[in-house]
């Protein structure tokens, strides 16, 4: 290999501490997740580190989960939104001030790693690509293949506020307030079948 990971600092780490980190969460080192894990490092330098960033991510896949894992915004303390884009993008903002930075994969800028491209337009079938192949081009790429863009943020900037909570009537659980006076699943929206036997909690 001519990468030597540790001596390249992403997200304020030794690359292959971050490798580590990647494949400790994953059980592997997602190639999804180690090109995020670029795109943060680049969002977090051009952002500067004086910034307490919230981050906003473009897609539902891999790359919420860099976000989570090289930054303190995580879906659970509202710092990070996730909008099911499909987009390989994130930014990272000041939610003060709504100034900001975005990163992307630049679909130009990946020609020159063909395997890489195809991999990504998802044109090549997995067996056909192994995984240390990939992730050794995702290494040699990094920042390489990324655009970045200064940006003002004009929506989802807020953190998502806790509401109001009503308890249901029929389940007896407390829920969004905002849904009504009977929660979704009882009022027909639910996303299950409940069993007769209660083997859980009883
Ligand atoms: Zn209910």
């Amino acid at each position: 290999m001519v990468h030597e990971p540790d001596n390249i600092m992403t997200c304020g780490k030794p690359l292959g501490t971050c490798l580590r980190i990647i494949e400790n969460f994953h059980g592997w080192k997602a190639p999804g997740l180690v090109l995020g894990l670029f795109m943060v490092d680049l969002a977090q330098e051009l952002i500067g580190p004086q910034v307490e960033a919230d981050a906003i991510v473009e897609t539902c896949h891999c790359l919420p989960d860099a976000i989570q894992l090289f930054t303190p915004c995580t879906v659970g303390n509202g710092w990070m939104k996730i909008l099911d884009w499909d987009k390989f993008a994130l930014s990272l903002y000041d939610r003060r001030t709504k100034h900001g930075c975005r990163v992307w994969v630049d679909l130009e800028k990946m020609r020159p790693y063909p395997k890489l491209y195809k991999w990504y337009m998802r044109l090549i079938p997995k067996k056909e690509l192994p995984l240390d192949v990939l992730l050794g081009i995702i290494l040699e790429a990094g920042r390489h293949v990324l655009s970045s863009q200064a940006i003002t943020m004009t929506q989802f900037h807020d953190r998502v506020k806790k509401t109001g909570i009503n308890v249901c009537p029929v389940c007896n659980e407390a829920f969004k307030a905002t849904q009504g006076s009977i929660c979704r699943a009882c009022q027909g929206n639910g996303y299950y079948e409940g069993h007769r036997a209660k083997v859980v909690g009883n």
